[in-house]
């Protein structure tokens, strides 16, 4: 029987954590930067070390295959994976859990000589981060990324995709390639850290997740007048920034109550221009992002706050503009995905619960191509993005060992 080895899961996962690692704990890793593609070559060493096939696609992404080193319609494989890229001052968990420990169970099955029936593949996703486009490498995989786009795709520092990865050893204009071949995959089943507090506060070790928050995200811009801040009469002024300030209380409010418990919002944008104390501002730029799982809602949410940034202007006279950035619909997880995860559970003795991704994941790509789900474990007060993000190493292993279970059963 195939069993996962804790030394050797929580050995990669300190050794993968020292790529990008910050002096005072947590790490720096961007996809397409020089300690990302140290932590490729590693984990590409550690691949063929554990006698997996390794490559790499056009995309970026890595792949450990168990007698298989290919994509094809003919074998549809069991696909397991996260990513190894991390936000800035991240923690050492989000995405290098599901890669290390899918890497740690396809190892383990090939050691056990178990011969599923279906061949293993472990993977881990390029930029899930989104440095230049989030998601980019199971976009890429999945058939979902527009080429035409490409040649504009930036960093928030203004360095451009195709340089990026130009200098890490990729040909941007070739990640289509890295499509996949309609019915190469017949299951995909990614472990994650949650990310929140759900799990932990409720004492239940496994989450099994049933559906992948959808992400919108807009650029809401006032346009006033810039006047002297001096001698212009309160009365005349047309203050694009105090325009935006209500908008971000009010869009808040209005998510909230309208949201029902599942939908949240962030201003983590603003920009006022010309960004001077003594000019009252003319322009006020805010990006502003909603998450929901359930798509009429989201619909709902986004109608009723482009509604808002129009009565808000009309109302302090001056204009808005509201341009979509980004849209990802919500996604369900396939019901064979998530019973595979709770029997695996059951066998183990562990509790699990069905609950949403409030946080977007490269299965939400997958599970447009495929059957898709996804494991939780607890995370340590629901801390994740910063250097503190931790869960207990029996969590860690109970998650393996689940993954383990689920990836056997899927593949038998
Ligand atoms: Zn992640």
């Amino acid at each position: 029987m195939a069993s996962v080895v804790p030394d050797r899961l929580h050995g990669r996962l300190a050794a993968l954590a020292r790529f990008g690692a910050l002096p005072g704990g947590g790490v720096t890793r961007p996809c397409w930067s020089p300690p990302h593609e140290a932590a490729r070559a590693w984990l590409l060493d550690e691949i063929a070390g554990a006698g997996l096939r390794a490559w790499v696609d056009p995309a970026g992404n890595v792949f450990g295959g168990l007698g298989i080193d290919t994509f094809s319609g003919e074998r549809p494989v069991v696909l397991t994976g996260s990513h190894i890229d991390t936000v800035p001052e991240g923690g050492m968990l989000d995405g290098a859990l599901g890669v290390i420990a899918g890497l740690e169970c396809v190892q383990a099955i090939h050691e056990a000589k178990a011969a599923p029936r279906r061949p293993l593949i472990v993977a881990a996703w390029s930029d899930e981060e989104g440095r230049y486009g989030s998601l980019f490498g199971s976009r890429a995989f999945c058939g979902n990324l527009d080429a035409t786009r490409i040649p504009d795709m930036a960093a928030a520092d203004g360095e451009r995709l195709v340089d990026a990865m130009a200098r890490a050893g990729f040909d941007a204009g070739r990640a289509p390639l890295a499509r996949a071949p309609a019915g190469a995959v017949a299951a995909y089943v990614e472990l994650h850290i949650e990310q929140g507090a759900r799990l932990e506060e409720a004492g239940i070790p496994i989450g099994v997740v049933d559906s992948i928050v959808g992400v919108r995200r807009a650029r809401v811009v006032f346009h006033g007048q810039a006047d002297h801040a001096g001698t212009t009469p309160m009365a005349r002024r047309r203050d694009a920034f105090l325009a935006a300030a209500e908008y971000a209380l009010r869009a808040r409010d209005l998510v909230v109550e309208r949201g029902g418990e599942r939908a949240v919002t962030n201003v983590g944008v603003a920009h006022v221009h010309p960004g001077v104390s003594n000019i009252v501002p003319g322009r006020a730029e805010l990006v502003h992002e909603m998450r929901c799982p359930e798509a009429d809602t989201l619909e709902a949410l986004d109608g009723a706050c482009e509604g808002l940034a129009r009565e808000i202007a009309a109302k302090r006279g001056v204009r808005a503009e509201v341009r979509r950035l980004s849209a990802t619909a919500p996604v369900a997880c396939a019901e064979r995905i998530q019973r595979a995860v709770e029997e695996a559970a059951r066998a183990l003795g562990l509790p699990s619960r069905r609950l949403y991704s409030a946080a977007g994941h490269d299965a939400q790509n997958l599970a447009l191509v495929a059957d898709a789900g996804m494991i939780f474990i607890p995370s340590q007060g629901g801390r994740s993005h910063r250097v503190d993000e931790a869960s207990d190493a029996a969590a860690i292993e109970r998650g393996a060992t689940v993954l383990l279970r689920t990836l056997l059963a899927l593949a038998a």
